[in-house]
């Protein structure tokens, strides 16, 4: 079939395999191209390994470190006249990759928050692994079943004070708007902490442990976002800031329990992913702070953060470099201060009619369609693709 984009809203609904494959070697490459990782983990278990920075979490231990890799991830395989989703493609060009640079690749598709996924991944571990040394957290998702009720519990992005009004970026449109946001309840806080806080990462981490397939001296990092203060009241300070809030205090339960150093919440820089572009207000955060960025040649995607993570935090001699709160930072070229006052400057005044001169939406455009494996360099966009393609480990 002719696969082609089809957009609606904030998610695209088809993806292209050769493109995903192309946007997946390219990431490989860009890790080639850097020094071999030190220190690096040789057995690593990514959890949300398919998309975003789940899969640059994946890549860089595999394609710069050797490491042997276990990927779990929600996705939809393509079928005939259909095709699958982003997740799916690029697993099944992580695992062509791996298998012919002769590293083990397994991957498992299914849902991640219950006790069935968490078994067959430890049953791996203990059949082809024996133990794993890391374990990168990197869910993004709207709800999440809870494995002892069955209850089903959704997370909003919501502030959680007053209501909020701001700027947007109607992606659809190519225009600026102003939304406002009614405030979150206590139900629907709760709600999204139990989705997108800690609860599952100790779940996952507890349940290695009593299998006895966590190393001696292992290490788990799980994802987060801070941010500039005009995107606190709808991140940060809002529903999702809170569940963050929540996966760091349990960093400090897991470093309790298995040793300080163990668990660490890392604070990446806003970029393009399916999980981002949900969000009110931060796709336009996104378009400006892209232009400052790459003018300023400090711009990075998922692929680039992701080494900086295992170049110079998990590969030094020392360990990490911590912020006074315990977590890693390589949000730091977004958070510079002349970064942000840029942004400021331009958040103040931004309008529809100047969107392309004072921000790069044509980039955050490019980036996106890239996610679904669209606009990639050598890839024929008018050839008919399959979109059946195995992930190997799952035939
Ligand atoms: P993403 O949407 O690209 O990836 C989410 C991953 O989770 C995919 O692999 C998906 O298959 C998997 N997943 C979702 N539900 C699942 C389930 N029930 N079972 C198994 N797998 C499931 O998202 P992302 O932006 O890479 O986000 C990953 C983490 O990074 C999140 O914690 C996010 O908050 C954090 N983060 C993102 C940004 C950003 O700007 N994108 C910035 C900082 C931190």
């Amino acid at each position: 079939m002719i696969i082609s984009p089809k957009i609606r809203g904030f998610i695209c609904t088809t993806a292209h395999p050769d493109g995903c494959a192309a946007h997946v070697q390219e990431q490989i490459d860009y890790v080639k191209s850097k020094p071999a990782l030190a220190n690096a983990p040789k057995r690593v278990l990514v959890v949300g390994s398919s998309t975003g920075y789940g899969l640059a979490s994946r890549i860089v231990p595999a394609f710069g470190g050797g490491a042997a890799t276990i990927g779990v991830f929600f996705e939809k395989e393509g079928s005939d006249g259909k095709t699958g989703s982003a997740g799916w493609y690029n697993s099944a060009a992580f695992e062509e990759a791996a298998a012919k640079s002769g590293l083990y690749a397994k991957s498992f598709n299914g849902d991640a928050f219950s006790k069935e996924v968490k078994q067959q991944v430890i049953d791996a571990i203990k059949a082809d692994l024996g133990q794993v040394d890391m374990i990168v957290y990197s869910l993004a998702s709207p709800r999440r079943t809870d494995p002892e009720t069955g209850e089903v519990y959704k997370s909003v992005l919501k502030p959680t004070g007053e209501t909020y009004t701001n700027k947007t970026l109607n992606t659809d449109k190519k225009q600026v708007d102003t939304v406002t946001i009614e405030s979150a309840n206590e139900d629907e806080i709760a709600q999204t902490v139990k989705v997108m806080g800690g609860e599952d990462w100790k779940l996952w981490i507890d349940a290695l442990s009593a299998a006895g397939v966590l190393a001696d001296g292992f290490k788990t990092v799980a994802y987060s976002y801070i941010g500039p203060e005009l995107t606190w009241a709808i991140y940060t300070d809002g529903t999702i800031g809170r569940a963050k809030l929540h996966l760091e205090q349990t960093a400090r339960e897991l470093n309790a329990a298995y040793g300080a150093d163990t668990a660490v919440v890392s604070v990446n820089k806003a970029l393009v992913t399916q999980a981002s572009s949900a969000i009110p207000v931060v796709p336009l955060y996104i378009s400006i702070l892209y232009k400052i960025m790459k003018a300023k040649g400090t711009h990075e995607g998922c692929i680039e953060q992701i080494q900086r993570l295992f170049a110079d935090h998990y590969g030094a001699a020392n360990g990490p470099v911590l912020d006074d709160k315990g977590r890693i930072r390589i949000d730091d070229w977004e958070m510079r201060p002349e970064v942000q006052e840029e942004v400021e400057k331009v958040w103040n005044v931004i309008t529809t009619e100047q969107l392309d001169e004072l921000s790069d939406f044509a980039g955050y455009q490019k980036e996106f369609l890239k996610l679904f494996g669209f606009g990639l360099a050598g890839v024929d966009y008018a050839a008919e693709a399959e979109p059946v393609r195995p992930v190997a480990s799952i035939g």
